[in-house]
């Protein structure tokens, strides 16, 4: 009899740790390495923000709260989807985790089985199909790639969704690239999965305020009704409010649902931070206007580096509509040698070669199932991005 479990030899160690590894390593050995591989907003969580926190630690809320979430924040959240999304919901309908992740977590957790199969857009987020597959279930692989502007299409889905198929995750804005659907490519779906009651939906809406170029963010319950009472709606603090490391993920969904999710919360780790939960009070409902200003300044730290990969460099770049990723072809490149001497067959290679020989660290595209890209946040200050994008068109131009 082994000692691990089962359910932890069928998922995969994480694709990205390698290459976080070298540059960890490679920083501590005194190279000058610029880190463009993480999946955080660089900003400071918001003053007012920081301050709720203070208080509610200074107030004594600091004991266990309900599972699902203390009964002001779930207030706030269903204010939320009310106010930005247009969900008619009430604090019964809302469900609190230690971070959107955990949501995902629960969700997947308290409905899959052996068997049962979850259509999964590529390129993915790392985590969707890795939880599939503890859960013991089978993560279906839609194409979505650059020819359709990583956006899924109607056919596509319609030929991923069997029988079997329990679920269907969307992510949008996405991570890895940035791409975010509009409200017609969502009706487009949504004409999918009305001919196909027994498929549910989840989406990731983490990425939600950061839609740029004026762009207005669009969620698939909002566009179709209809699918309201099987779509588990998940959105977060992280990055809206620059609030990684506070671990506060909520939803909308189903009771049935938000009922099994609490079951199986209260077995793992009972309720989220107290605390942090405060903070998430004030954070949805405090003042949102700092947002335009962040909007801003990815809006142009993407213009900087899209254009800086596109300028003659071999690689190709698409102009994503929100989210703090590009995720460029790198294909016209692969079969080359570095100008360090590396063989660069695999989008792997060429990550691992651009760090080895540039100090610039980003993931290679099979990490989220698409080879021939690679992923670059840029979630980095304008001088980091600046030199990054420097350094990245000297390595492209000394492939041959
Ligand atoms: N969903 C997507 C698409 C993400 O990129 C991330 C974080 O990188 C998460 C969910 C996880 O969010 P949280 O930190 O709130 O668990």
């Amino acid at each position: 009899m082994g000692f691990l479990s089962e359910a932890l030899e069928r998922v995969a160690p994480s694709a990205t740790v390698a290459i976080s590894q070298k540059a960890r390593t490679m920083a501590q050995e005194g190279r000058d390495i610029i880190a463009l591989s993480a999946g955080e907003p660089d900003f400071d969580t918001p003053l007012n923000v920081r301050e709720a926190a203070v208080r509610a630690m200074n107030e004594g809320k600091t004991r266990y709260t309900n599972v699902d979430g203390i009964p002001e924040l779930k207030a706030a959240v269903a204010a939320k989807f009310k106010r930005d999304n247009g969900l008619d919901v009430t604090a019964a309908d809302c469900f609190v985790a230690s971070g959107g992740k955990q949501i995902i977590f629960n969700a997947l957790m308290a409905t899959l089985n052996p068997g049962d199969e979850v259509v999964v857009p590529v390129p993915y987020w790392v985590s969707y199909p890795e939880i599939v597959r503890l859960c013991g279930a089978t993560p279906v692989f839609a194409v979505a790639d650059d020819t359709t502007g990583f956006k899924l299409r109607p056919d596509v889905l319609e030929a991923a969704i069997t029988p079997k198929t329990k679920w269907l995750i969307l992510n949008t804005p996405s991570n890895p690239t940035g791409a975010a659907y509009s409200a017609d490519e969502l009706h487009g779906l949504a004409d999918v999965l009305l001919r196909h009651p027994h498929v549910h939906i989840l989406t990731d809406d983490i990425y939600e305020v950061l839609v740029y170029d004026g762009g207005t963010f669009a969620t698939i319950a909002q566009v179709e009704p209809r699918l309201q009472p099987r779509t588990l709606t998940m959105n977060g603090v992280s990055k809206s409010h620059a609030m990684t490391g506070w671990r506060i993920g909520y939803c909308t969904g189903p009771r049935v649902l938000l009922a099994a999710m609490t079951k199986l919360q209260s077995q793992s780790t009972t309720n989220p931070s107290s605390i942090a939960q405060w903070a998430a009070v004030e954070a949805l409902n405090g003042p949102q206007e700092f947002l335009a200003d962040w909007r801003a300044v990815f809006q142009g730290r993407r213009d900087l580096v899209v254009k800086g990969l596109n300028a003659n460099t071999g690689l190709d770049c698409l102009t994503p509509e929100g989210a703090f990723y590009v995720f460029p072809s790198c294909k016209r490149l692969l079969g080359k040698t570095s100008a360090g001497g590396a063989v660069l067959t695999t989008d792997e290679d060429f990550v691992m070669a651009l760090l080895e020989e540039t100090g610039v660290a980003l993931v290679h595209g099979t990490a989220f199932g698409l080879p021939g890209h690679f992923r670059l946040s840029y979630a980095a200050s304008n001088a980091e991005l600046g030199e990054a994008v420097k350094r990245i068109q000297g390595f492209c131009a000394g492939i041959r």
